[in-house]
């Protein structure tokens, strides 16, 4: 069931117009910020249902925006999914053993994101199996 609110953090408006179209076509309500810090500010404030995080931002990146929101108990149990141009399979495993849900890549195929981000609301933490 959609209406869940997904909080995106993305520096680069068009990626953030193509994902903020695709998942307002499905019926998400979306939160955006174009930074790490004010992504970190902003899950502490909405307590989105979902992060989709970019890796490469302007200030923290974003490995360094999940770990200070897995430090904190109000944000701790979001999940977080990679969105990252960085295609290297060296990059991608680095991103995953830093405790992102899912990875994405970018440019993003418009099924797939929108499967994966279905998949992670489905399989969130601490809800009944
Ligand atoms: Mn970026």
């Amino acid at each position: 069931m959609a209406g869940e609110l997904v909080l995106i953090v993305e520096d680069n408006e068009k990626n953030r117009k193509l994902v903020r179209d695709v998942l307002a076509f499905h019926g998400y309500r979306l939160a955006e910020a174009e930074t790490g810090e004010d992504g970190v500010r902003l899950a502490q404030e909405l307590r989105p249902d979902l992060v989709l995080m970019d890796i490469q931002l302007p200030g923290i990146d974003g490995i360094t925006a999940l770990g200070q929101l897995r430090a904190h108990p109000a944000t701790r149990d979001i999940p977080v999914i990679a969105v990252t141009a960085s295609a290297m399979t060296q990059d991608r495993q680095k991103i995953m053993a830093a405790g992102f849900d899912a990875y994405q890549s970018k440019p993003i195929s418009v099924q797939a994101f929108k499967d994966a981000v279905r998949a992670v609301l489905d399989r969130r933490r601490g809800d009944p199996a």
